[in-house]
């Protein structure tokens, strides 16, 4: 009988590990520790949680992460069984007895009788066989070396640069307008690429000063090994100059207000569409490590983003993930080497559970390949339909940054009726999700 192999046994490898096997398919995981550590991961065991202890929001009816956990669970995931049997109390959150949790899920995979374990580094991609990589944010180096050659030096990075993420219908387009800088591009989906919110020369100091007062993480010990200087946080910038913005990311040049042609802005912060559906806008240029609470209060400080809500915060951390939406097919193979899969945060999401998401996906993909079967990923209006499909085609390949799952990543509801209120959409995605998903899964 064919062999699954999964290099890598963190969140994403032994979910995919515990679906192959469960559907019959026998497994090996390649994992490097303990012998090879990384800067973060302490233990030798699997699905090692190397930073906080929370799976984040429960709600199924509200949440887009909570929503994740019900299909996981539905799809009878290992990682969200384990994390639920190991929960301590944090009101709606699921936060997790992490060493309890990670020895119970390494157990559980090392007592299936399908499941071997090889502890060892793999160095260079495999030339045959089927193989699903999910060595994570922190693949050793040689790995990549290997992923790089096989796939171009610019589909695979090494540190992520997130811009803060806003949902379209939260900016005040009564203020802000949508242009391309010197009008470029013909197509109206090139002229609404681009948001643009103005300042006058008070809101921009007024701006600076907050960013430099602003609080900021710090990168991790270990963290900064191969950083380099070309995606510098806006609050640097801000420190080399209290004009470098104005001359970088938030230059005027090239606009005109729509809403008062003959006031020229001091300032502009443009945001630029993250998605097909239209539904996220980025702010261009605007990568930070401003702790969050600091990012909502100084972003919302920009005209027009009084009362964005954000789909995602930026940040920016070491992070090896490779460009999907250019190198994956819609079953997470690598289109030039189809044997391979990738899983988890190295195929650009963001997150442990979106990593185990993708991980249940990829274990389970890869069984149907090797019963002769194909599985459809699962419709785009379900939690990991919707993941699947922005990181392998749904997103703009150019500008392609790591994801959390979020409302925006789905269809829009069709809001009959009426304009409902948000509690109430959120409820019709969950609803519609669930429903999707259920068929799906049968
Ligand atoms: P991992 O869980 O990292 O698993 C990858 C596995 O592959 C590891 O066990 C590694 O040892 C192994 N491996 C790597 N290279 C090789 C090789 N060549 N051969 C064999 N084995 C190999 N997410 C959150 O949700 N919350 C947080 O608070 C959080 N904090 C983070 C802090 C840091 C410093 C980092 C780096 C990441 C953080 N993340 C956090 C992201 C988190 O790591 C991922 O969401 C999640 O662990 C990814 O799952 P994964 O399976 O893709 O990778």
């Amino acid at each position: 009988q064919k062999t699954l192999h999964i290099i890598g046994g963190g969140m994403a490898g032994s979910e995919a590990a515990w679906q192959a096997a469960e559907a019959g398919q026998p497994v090996v995981i390649h994992e490097m520790r303990p012998a090879v550590g990384t800067f973060a991961h302490r233990t030798g065991d699997f699905a090692e949680m190397v930073c906080s202890n929370s799976f984040r929001s429960d709600d199924d009816e509200r949440n887009a992460v909570g929503l994740l956990h019900w299909e996981m669970a539905a799809a009878k995931g290992l990682i969200m069984e384990m994390a639920r049997a190991h929960r301590l109390p944090a009101g709606g959150a699921l936060a997790v007895d992490r060493d309890p949790f990670a020895a119970a899920v390494t157990a559980r995979l090392k007592a299936h009788p399908l499941i071997s374990t090889s502890y060892e580094e793999i160095t260079e991609l495999p030339d045959q066989g089927h193989w699903i990589i999910a060595t994570g944010p922190l693949t050793s180096g040689a790995l990549a070396k290997s992923i790089q050659t096989a796939t171009g030096a610019d589909h695979l990075a090494f540190f992520d640069a997130i811009a803060p993420i806003v949902y379209a219908e939260s900016v005040d387009m009564s203020v802000a307008w949508m242009q391309s800088r010197y009008d470029k591009g013909e197509t109206v989906e090139e002229q609404t690429a681009y948001m643009n919110c103005p300042m006058t020369k008070d809101q921009y100091e007024a701006f600076i000063d907050a960013l430099l007062a602003a609080e900021k993480t710090e990168f991790h010990e270990g963290e900064t090994a191969g950083y380099f200087d070309g995606c510098l946080p806006i609050e640097v910038m801000a420190e080399r100059g209290r004009e470098t913005l104005r001359f970088g990311p938030m230059k005027p040049v090239g606009l005109t207000n729509a809403h008062q042609s003959d006031v020229k802005a001091h300032a502009v912060v443009q945001l630029r569409r993250d998605n097909k559906l239209g539904t996220l806008y980025n702010i261009v240029g605007f990568q930070t490590k401003m702790k969050y609470g600091a990012q909502t209060e100084v972003l919302r400080m920009i005209p027009g983003l009084e009362n964005a809500s954000f789909a995602r915060l930026g940040g920016i951390h070491r992070n090896t993930f490779i460009n999907s939406p250019t190198l994956l097919d819609d079953q997470m193979r690598l289109k030039s080497h189809p044997h391979i899969r990738f899983a988890g945060q190295i195929t650009g999401v963001e997150g442990y559970v979106e990593s185990a998401a993708m991980g249940l996906l990829a274990g389970r993909m890869a069984a149907a390949e090797m019963r002769g079967d194909v599985l459809p990923p699962p419709p785009a209006d379900t939690a990991m339909g919707a993941l699947i499909t922005h990181i392998t085609g749904g997103a703009e390949a150019k500008t392609f940054q790591p994801m959390n799952v979020n409302f925006g990543l789905f269809p829009p509801i069709d809001a009959k009726g009426g304009r409902k209120g948000r509690k109430d959409r959120y409820k019709a995605y969950t609803d519609r999700a669930k429903e999707s998903f259920t068929a799906w899964l049968s």
